[in-house]
């Protein structure tokens, strides 16, 4: 018998047959290293390569149907520049995620950067290294990708609907407003290195963030 923590939403139908560490399932995408406790911060390198090869949801592992959509799970950052480092999930296994997991869940707890394996590096492209509070569900029928060094970088294309979480619950407007607000500096401060193109690049990509997300400007 499983048993999982008593605040987790019901659990999908796939990620109900992966195994549990600690009360949570332990993702598809988990590196596992025999003899070690699952670390869910750890991602195999042989899976992400297989998920989008393969159409496996990151979540589950087992196939996105052709006529699904795909659903990324991503940080309101991410709505502005729309790129994911992590293939798409089936759309209840991304809800479940976005619901479920601590990390995305929980704006208070802190993600430990310690003792990663070394070979372990930071995503590619630009990420920002803080727990958004607010996740998001982008849903979209396309995604391009590029492979780097460390990773992939996944271009999400135009979503037919966009889900915030925040705190295991629907995310208010206010919360995924003050999220975007909070990671425009350092947007801006990169925008600003580059020049006024990208400056207003980076405006019309939060107007259309905005739009996206239902929220007046
Ligand atoms: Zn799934």
């Amino acid at each position: 018998v499983k048993e999982y923590r008593p605040e987790l939403p019901k659990i999908p139908e796939y990620i109900a047959r992966l195994p549990v560490f600690r009360g949570y399932p332990v993702p598809w995408f988990v590196e596992t290293i025999p003899g070690k406790d699952p670390d869910f911060r750890i991602v195999s390198r042989t899976k992400l390569a297989a998920a989008i090869a393969q159409r496996r949801c990151w979540v589950c592992g087992v196939n996105i149907p052709t006529a699904q959509e795909f659903a990324f799970v991503i940080g309101p950052m991410c709505a502005i520049n729309r790129t994911s480092s992590e293939p798409p999930s089936h759309v209840e296994c991304a809800n479940f995620s976005a619901l479920a997991c601590p990390f995305l869940a929980r704006p208070k707890m802190v993600r430990r950067e310690d003792d990663l394996p070394a070979e372990l590096s930071l995503p590619p492209g630009m990420m920002i290294g803080r727990n958004p509070g607010v996740a998001l569900v982008w849903i979209t029928t396309t995604y391009t990708k590029r492979f780097a060094p460390n990773g992939v970088l996944i271009k999400v294309g135009e979503p037919s609907r966009v889900w915030a979480f925040a705190e295991g619950r629907n995310a208010t407007a206010d919360e995924v407003r003050a999220s975007i607000e909070s990671g425009m500096p350092l947007l801006r401060e990169a925008a600003q290195r580059e020049g006024l193109l990208a400056l207003s690049e980076l405006a019309a990509a939060r107007r259309r963030a905005y739009k996206v997300l239902g929220l007046a400007a």
